[in-house]
């Protein structure tokens, strides 16, 4: 559904004589219809950036974006606000106007493409019972909290019914609860609709609530991407370590540190249990969480085994061969 080729996009110096910001240097990533795609990373990483230059918000430098088979970077100005029917987008901030009423900001949009005040009125109807807001339709942004604000944005940006959603840390001016009910939200229309999202977030929360896919955005380049679960059971993977965060606990030196993952119907195997009773091995836990990570149960161990790594291979290729994923951390000379 989305396809970026390449892109760069530098930005000129923000004083006459400073250098200019390289702010993406070279993203190529691939977003299928019909998934939530998550897109992490630090303060100034790009973050911001890559997501403004899918919709054209910000012209891209060099490199190509494709939505829905339409390669944006090649259409005219007059073409693309065409294209950008098909795009939604919300804000951190919300972006709401507020000497109009809800209904009037959600039909903003509908304004420019032409349709009939009749039509827009409906429709503006229609997406704000879709997002629970039917009841406030002539009330004015100031008088809504910052969750319901949110669900007006969203309101807004699918009034045209874009396949394509893109967030720009939409939930992180929300408190924790109100996250929570957002999120459920953009699950839910994914779901019934079959609304493509693009977002980008510093939370990896909404990582682990709600998306299909992954990427690492470090230093305007993408470190690390794909398959959410599949990362969980990739070695050293930055993601899952940042979706897990254990501590830093790593155990006495001359031992030997694991790091298990499970997934599904693995998450409910006495892993510590089997150890002790099977290998009788003496097993201490140095960090442990279990998780829902988009809908499945998926959770991460670090163990400590005394002695050497040499005296487990038997242990921990059995464990492998039952499909978790096991990664030792310290390998100490036998
Ligand atoms: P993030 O969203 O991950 O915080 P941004 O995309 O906002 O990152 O910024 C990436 C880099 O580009 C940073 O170094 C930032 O200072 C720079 N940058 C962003 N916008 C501009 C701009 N309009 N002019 C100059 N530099 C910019």
């Amino acid at each position: 559904m989305i396809t970026i080729s390449d892109l760069h996009k530098s930005y000129p110096p923000r004083t006459g004589r400073g250098s200019e910001v390289e702010a993406l240097k070279g993203i190529n990533l691939e977003v299928k219809d019909g998934e939530i795609y998550g897109v992490v990373g630090q303060s100034g990483a790009g973050k911001s950036t890559l997501i403004r230059c899918v919709n054209l918000l910000e012209r891209p430098t060099s490199g190509h974006i494709t939505v829905a088979g339409q390669d944006l970077t090649a259409l005219s100005d007059a073409e693309l606000r065409v294209a950008r029917h098909g795009i939604g987008m919300v804000f951190q901030h919300f972006n709401l106007l507020s000497s109009r009423t809800i209904a009037q900001n959600v039909e903003l949009g509908l304004e420019i493409t032409g349709l009939a005040r009749n039509r827009r009125h409906a429709r503006s109807r229609e997406i704000l019972d879709l997002v629970g807001l039917a009841d406030r339709a002539s009330a004015y942004p100031s008088q809504l909290s910052g969750g319901q604000k949110q669900r007006v944005g969203i309101a807004r940006a699918l009034a045209g019914n874009p396949k394509v959603l893109l967030s720009d840390e939409a939930t992180s001016s929300l408190d924790p609860e109100t996250t929570e009910s957002i999120l459920e939200l953009l699950k839910s229309l994914n779901t019934e609709l079959g609304l493509t999202i693009l977002l980008i977030t510093h939370e990896m929360e909404v990582v682990k609530r709600i998306c299909d896919s992954a990427a690492l955005i470090e230093d305007g380049r993408i470190v690390e991407s794909g398959n959410v679960i599949g990362l969980l059971n990739t070695p050293r993977s930055k993601i899952a370590h940042a979706l897990f965060p254990l501590g830093e606990s790593r155990g006495e030196a001359g031992n030997t540190i694991i790091e298990i993952m499970y997934a599904g119907h693995l998450a409910d195997e006495p892993i510590v249990g089997r150890l002790s009773r099977e290998y009788g091995i003496d097993v201490n836990i140095l960090g442990a969480a279990v998780e829902l990570v988009s809908d499945h149960r998926v959770g991460r161990m670090r163990l400590e085994l005394p002695g050497p790594v040499s005296a487990y291979g038997d242990a921990i290729g059995k464990l492998r061969s039952t499909g978790l994923y096991v990664e030792v951390l310290s390998e100490v000379a036998a």
